[in-house]
């Protein structure tokens, strides 16, 4: 290998995510028919904190048909497990974090299938898990005077700490797109908050509703948080950069999920 393709290889090798620290399950509470709140908590947990809303910690499960975690390591592009899978990892919000008890909150969407529902779902009292994190968040603009948030179920979490963490005085519309009536949840309460609740139609693709309702937004707020199906998010992009112009500070996009 020449000593540019070495110095290539070594700018793509990604920085390495926060080590993995041990935790077992404490408490589990459904919000709504298809939201459950895991409590994990563990001594490994000691020195983790929140520092902003919206940030993401990588949960580690055990590999299917095991009941414990296999510890991967970092590739330098990826987690792998000894035997050279992938390792099984998904993104999740630390909804919050409790010092004294060393007890991480996770609010997890169970949707149809996939690995993390599939474990939430099945998830007792004691099961083993790992977290990795936190990763980073974007700090609250302190001249924004209104702000819009809007998601799908799998931005629930970080909408509820946004608008813990947006000062009262200010406005804050709020868009969520549920899979029907049993996807809402009790969100913290803000004085200058608006919530509209909107039910997916089961034949559009999902985030359609909230594209409509961005869309359809005749003064938009000064900063705009919008998650979710990353497909809907992208659409939202092309929205508020090309034809609305908004800059990009304004502006924080994030696709949570890809539909397959
Ligand atoms: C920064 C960040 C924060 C996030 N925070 C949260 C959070 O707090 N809570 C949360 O539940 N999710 C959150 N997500 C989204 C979560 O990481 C994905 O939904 C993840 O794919 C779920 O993993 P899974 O193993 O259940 O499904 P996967 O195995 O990844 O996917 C299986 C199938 O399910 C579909 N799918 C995946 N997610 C969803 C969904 N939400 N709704 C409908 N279909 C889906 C996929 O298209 C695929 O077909 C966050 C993502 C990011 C990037």
């Amino acid at each position: 290998m020449s000593s540019d393709d070495a110095a290539a290889r070594l700018r793509r090798l990604r920085r390495e995510p926060p080590p993995f620290r041990r935790a077992r399950v404490r408490s589990l509470e459904p919000l709504s028919e298809r939201m459950l709140r895991v409590v994990l908590g563990g001594d490994e947990l000691d020195g983790f904190a929140i520092e902003a809303p919206a940030s993401s910690v990588r949960l580690l499960f055990p590999p299917p048909g095991h009941a414990e975690i296999v510890m991967p390591t970092w590739t330098g592009n990826q987690f792998e497990l000894p035997d050279g899978e992938r390792a099984p990892i998904r993104t999740f919000t630390p909804r919050s974090f409790d010092r004294d008890r060393l007890e991480l909150t996770v609010d997890i969407v169970l949707h149809d299938h996939g690995l993390a529902c599939d474990w939430a779902r099945h998830a007792r009292i004691g099961d083993q898990i790992a977290i990795s994190g936190p990763g980073r968040s974007e700090a609250l603009d302190p001249d924004a005077r209104s702000h819009l948030l809007a998601g799908d179920e799998s931005a629930l979490p970080a909408i509820g700490q946004l608008l813990e963490a947006i000062p009262p005085d200010r406005s804050v519309e709020v868009h969520v797109e549920i899979a029907g009536p049993g996807g809402r949840i009790e969100l913290p309460t803000h004085p200058g908050a608006t919530v509209t609740w909107h039910e997916a139609d089961g034949d559009a693709p999902p985030g359609d509703a909230i594209v409509e309702a961005v869309t359809g937004i005749d003064e938009l707020a000064d900063a705009v948080w919008v998650a979710g199906e990353a497909a809907a998010v992208q659409r939202l992009r092309t929205h508020l950069f090309d034809e609305r112009g908004r800059s990009r500070r304004s502006v924080t996009a994030r696709g949570y999920w890809k539909q397959n």
